[in-house]
């Protein structure tokens, strides 16, 4: 097996962040929260922030919900100097770049990086319950095995297929600003991931090919999100390295959890910015309890968004997740 080594990401750039939040939901005390960090650390080293809607996974997004969505964003205290937003307030979503995406897809098509895989869901499944490898156990779900790798099946416009990336069956390594190194084998352990399907009569790039190319447009040199996507970041660095293209810094962020250890959901209660907002509880008080539940501050009190700047030590980040409980925090609300 050879070492793949991943490039460390370029700091000659200025430093520029993105809040990429995907209209699918209302923001709720999770995602503000990554939000909040990643908002957090581009400002207090100067840096600019990007406001991107990523809608690629659900392009019939309403707008009502982006409006939401940016309304829950400048409620919590965050803004960005650029965005998708046009002089109207109505955003130009992620699905509106599908040109671009399908230019580098093809890019990746030729240089034969991508092969054809015309495998089911059920398909997967079953393969992928078959023993493997225990000695490197899978990152996330399923993994892909490799069934269309070498059949060289050709894309055919009437039907369902989907191109994949071939994973190079090497160590890949990257740093976490907050976690150190992290490191795996992503041909064994993530598998060969859909990076565009062919559906309903077009090809529609994944999300992974999206974010990436966006990242690259856009100028982005910093990454913090949710450490649900640590593994999404062994798929985004291959494309990257591919196209030669510079890295942001990667930090991943622990998720807020309920009770049973489970990511926060409605059966938690409703933890959307948009019900304390309607309850009457004002911005200060979940912006100081986001930053008090991740170490930022060490009593919980009302604060702005402002007021952090400067609070942010990445050395005393928890990367523990953090568990909300309406009872404690918010008592009778919910
Ligand atoms: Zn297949």
């Amino acid at each position: 097996m050879t070492d793949s080594f991943v490039a460390p990401p370029q700091t000659d750039r200025p430093v520029r962040a993105r809040l990429a939040p995907s209209p699918t939901g209302a923001l709720h005390l999770g995602n503000a929260r990554s939000f909040l960090l990643a908002w957090l650390s581009a400002r207090q080293q100067g840096g600019e922030v990007y406001l991107r809607i990523e809608d690629i996974d659900s392009p019939r997004v309403k707008p009502e919900s982006v409006r939401q969505t940016i309304e829950d964003l400048r409620w919590l205290g965050l803004d960005w100097d650029q965005s998708d937003l046009q002089r109207d307030e109505e955003p130009t979503l992620q699905s509106g770049r599908m040109p671009r995406f399908l230019e580098v897809l093809e890019e990746l098509i030729q240089a034969g990086r991508l092969y054809v895989c015309r495998c089911s869901r059920k398909d997967v499944a079953e393969a992928a319950s078959a023993p493997h490898d225990t000695a490197l156990p899978a990152l996330e779900g399923d993994v892909y095995p490799g069934t269309c790798r070498d059949a060289c099946l050709k894309p055919e416009l009437l039907e369902k297929y989907a191109w994949r990336w071939k994973f190079a069956d090497a160590k890949m390594h990257w740093t976490d600003r907050l976690r150190g190194l992290q490191q795996a084998n992503p041909a064994r352990q993530l598998g060969d991931y859909v990076i565009a399907k062919f559906q309903n009569g077009v090809l529609v790039p994944a999300y992974q090919l999206a974010v990436v190319v966006d990242d690259y447009d856009q100028g982005i040199t910093e990454v913090v999100r949710g450490d649900d996507l640590i593994s999404s970041t062994y798929r985004q660095l291959a494309i990257l390295k591919h196209l030669n293209w510079a890295p942001p810094n990667y930090i991943h962020v622990p998720l807020v959890i309920g009770p049973d250890s489970r990511r926060l959901a409605k059966r938690h209660g409703d933890t959307r910015l948009a019900f304390f907002r309607e309850a009457g509880i004002r911005a200060e008080s979940i912006v100081g309890y986001l930053a008090h539940s991740i170490g930022l501050i060490d009593q919980r009190a009302d604060v702005t968004a402002q007021e952090l700047v400067g609070e942010l030590d990445w050395e005393k980040v928890s990367t523990e997740p953090t568990v909300f409980e309406f009872e404690r925090e918010y008592p009778g609300l919910n």
